[in-house]
């Protein structure tokens, strides 16, 4: 078998291209959606994040804010930015850029955002909100692999999801997620004795560990869809994923590429949530 690929750039341009003409309905209103980007220090990759985020915003239409601070920001005067932020109208996102300096405590500060604007879904809000199926802002990345699911309409009823990684930003949201379009859901990990006897087991295997050829053809049921989250350099120094995509393109249904796949809908699904966040705001 060859997998069918899963193409996150033309979907991720779907996405914008609808987040354009929303963001155009909300001006004519005299609404601009805003999202403010807090960048603190001067680590490389994020500089380079945030630049995307801020051209990504501009091309669909939204106002990105980037605020750039100083290392030894003291964490009282980026939290009293926060809450002025918070108290705008005119803001509709907030995102903290991180990882943060080490002498603050990044947990204490995404618990500042208001959840109203807390469009990267980190806030204990958000999560709550995933968990107990209330509307909130979910994390970018497990939400753009729901959308790739919905793209080649998936039905997750009943199906075996393996999720592999539990982190607060993707795979725990994940597994939350596709448990809510009723998938029986596996979490792995680290600890986990025997990853293939999962993953062989699943309709839907998500990766999302950092670890280059974690998955291989013989860990993946032949159909099954497979997206791979996981960004590495290989010993080339080329992008690739945590999946052998040679390998398993081979037994998989459907495969997600890396570069290409969930990296583009991540970014996609920031705009997305800032639109909606200005259209709540909006009424
Ligand atoms: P993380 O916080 O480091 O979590 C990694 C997870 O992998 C942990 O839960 C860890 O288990 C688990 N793990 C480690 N080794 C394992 C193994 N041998 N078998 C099974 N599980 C194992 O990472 P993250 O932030 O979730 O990111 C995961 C990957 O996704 C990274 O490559 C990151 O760069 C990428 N990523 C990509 C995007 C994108 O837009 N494409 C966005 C976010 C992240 P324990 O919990 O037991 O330690």
């Amino acid at each position: 078998m060859t997998a069918q690929l899963i193409d996150g750039n033309a979907l991720a341009r779907q996405i914008r291209a609808d987040v354009s003409g929303r963001t155009a309905a909300l001006k004519a209103r005299g609404i601009q959606p805003t999202l403010a980007i807090v960048l603190v220090g001067d680590d490389p990759a994020s500089q380079v994040y945030v630049k995307h985020k801020v051209n990504d915003s501009s091309e669909t239409g939204l106002v990105a804010n980037l605020e750039r601070y100083p290392a030894d920001m003291a964490e009282a005067d980026l939290l009293a930015r926060i809450h002025a932020l918070n108290d705008d109208p005119a803001v509709h996102g907030i995102l903290v850029q991180l990882p943060l300096p080490k002498h603050m405590d990044s947990h204490q500060v995404i618990e500042a955002i208001s959840p109203a604007k807390d469009v990267d879904g980190f806030h204990v809000a958000s999560a709550g909100a995933l968990m107990v199926g209330q509307p909130g802002f979910w994390p970018c990345t497990p939400h753009g692999c729901m959308k790739m699911l919905e793209s080649i309409g998936y039905d997750l009823r009943g199906k075996h999801a393996v999720v592999i990684g539990r982190s607060n930003i993707v795979g725990k949201p994940m597994a939350m997620m596709l448990l809510a379009q009723n998938a029986t859901v596996t979490i792995c990990h680290s600890a986990t004795a025997d990853l293939g006897a999962m993953t062989r087991q699943a309709d839907v295997v998500v990766a999302a560990v950092g670890k280059v050829n974690l998955l291989t053809a013989d860990m993946v049921k032949p159909g099954a869809v497979v997206i791979d989250v996981g960004m590495n350099r290989n010993a080339e120094g080329k992008l690739c994923g945590d999946v052998d995509f040679a390998g398993v393109k081979e037994v998989a249904g459907w495969i997600t590429p890396v570069p290409g796949g969930v990296g583009p809908m991540t970014r996609a699904m920031l705009l997305a949530n800032t639109l909606e966040a200005a259209e709540r705001a909006a009424g």
